[in-house]
């Protein structure tokens, strides 16, 4: 299929176009760059061998959209782009509903007048908020706690009422947990601007030696060792779900299935750092290196203890479960970082 991924120049729709090229897609990008580089889109062309072309187009300038889908014929839309910091959102409420909500209205308005059928959507773990127990299965209520949620969840029931509405309409909305790690060649990976909001990029910039040490927020929650538990997801195998979810959309109607990406696994934040300088001694025989320093400080503002998924929908539709344990998310992390220590910006 000739699929646009919107958003396919950043941190997981860089990876996801290569393993669509993988299954014998044809991807077109749509990304407006404010939150990615070019180079990521050359090194994704080069791992996958094959060309990426690029229209630079802002999701919210309706125009622009539409006359892509008029230029071109799409059989299926993969949609990444998105603002996705929860701190900024809350500064900026305004400015994530029109690049969210408004950007994915002109999308599934371009859709829809094109006779365009296919979607798969990036949600997130974050629609369920402070769940009433783990690990969480779709069914779990909802309960968005910040503007960033409420824009996925917003666009999770514009999906929903547009495949309603349509009966040839079809959407598989994928809500991940927590993506981290990057491709195995360290040529793509996480490029936060500023300082990184999780854990996984702030981990790494400290052991290259950009930050002196991790603030761990909160030493005393409910947990295995009072720090916060977390799914994370190798981003090689969360892109590959969007293969599995698109080839599934080939040849069978989903009306609007929802699906959790996660391992299933909780992991702790102290043990994610041991994980990662275990792993770094491992693989890359850094045994007198950098360690990362760790301090407890206050909690920070609407945090939960512990969230994981239940991935068991993802197996049965579309025939997708993690294959990564937590030691080849720290190497591949470590490869991308150690390589690229300032990311994309030195390139
Ligand atoms: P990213 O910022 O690396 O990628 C998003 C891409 O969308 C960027 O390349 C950016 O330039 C582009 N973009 C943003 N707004 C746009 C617009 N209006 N028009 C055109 N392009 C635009 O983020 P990511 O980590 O790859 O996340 C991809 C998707 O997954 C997002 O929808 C995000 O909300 C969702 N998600 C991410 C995480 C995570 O932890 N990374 C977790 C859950 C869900
Ligand atoms: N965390 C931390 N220090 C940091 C960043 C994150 O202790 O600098 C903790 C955070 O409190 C949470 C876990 O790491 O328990 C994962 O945080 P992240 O922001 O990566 O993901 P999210 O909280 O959105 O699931």
């Amino acid at each position: 299929m000739k699929i646009l991924v919107t958003g396919g120049a950043g941190y997981i729709g860089s990876h996801s176009c290569i393993e669509l090229a993988a299954s014998n897609h044809q991807v077109v990008i749509l990304d407006n760059l404010c939150n990615a580089s070019l180079v990521s889109i050359a090194r994704a062309e080069k791992l996958a061998g094959t060309r990426f072309p690029l229209h630079r187009i802002d999701l919210r300038d309706g125009e622009a959209v539409h006359r892509l889908f008029e230029r071109e014929h799409f059989d299926a839309v993969v949609h990444f782009a998105a603002l996705k910091a929860v701190g900024e959102s809350v500064e900026k409420p305004l400015d994530y509903y029109d690049n969210n909500v408004v950007g994915s209205i002109h999308l599934l308005q371009a859709m829809r007048a094109h006779g365009c059928k296919r979607l798969v959507f990036s949600s997130s773990a974050t629609v369920y908020g402070n769940p009433d127990s783990v690990p969480v299965n779709e069914d779990a209520p909802l309960r968005v706690t910040n503007p960033y949620g409420r824009t996925k969840l917003v666009t999770e029931d514009m999906i929903r009422d547009a495949c309603a509405a349509d009966p040839q309409f079809s959407a598989i909305l994928l809500r991940y947990f927590n993506p981290v790690g990057a491709h195995p060649s360290g040529e793509i990976g996480e490029d936060p601007r500023g300082i990184p909001n999780n854990l996984m990029p702030y981990i790494c910039q400290v052991a290259v030696g950009r930050r002196d040490h991790l603030g761990v927020f909160g030493g005393d929650w409910p947990t295995v060792d009072g720090t916060g538990v977390r799914d994370y997801i190798h981003v090689v195998d969360l892109a590959r779900a969007h293969a599995d979810a698109i080839n599934a959309l080939e040849y069978a109607r989903h009306p609007a299935t929802t699906l959790n990406l996660g391992t299933g696994q909780g992991i702790s934040v102290l043990q994610l750092v041991r994980a990662f300088e275990q792993a770094r001694v491992r693989a890359f025989e850094q045994a007198s290196g950098r360690k990362v320093p760790c301090e407890i400080v206050a909690r920070r503002a609407g945090d939960v203890a512990a969230v994981y998924a239940d991935p068991r929908r993802a197996k049965e539709v579309i025939g997708w479960q993690a294959a990564r344990g937590v030691d080849e998310m720290c190497v591949d992390a470590w490869r991308w970082q150690s390589r690229n220590p300032e990311g994309y910006g030195a390139a």
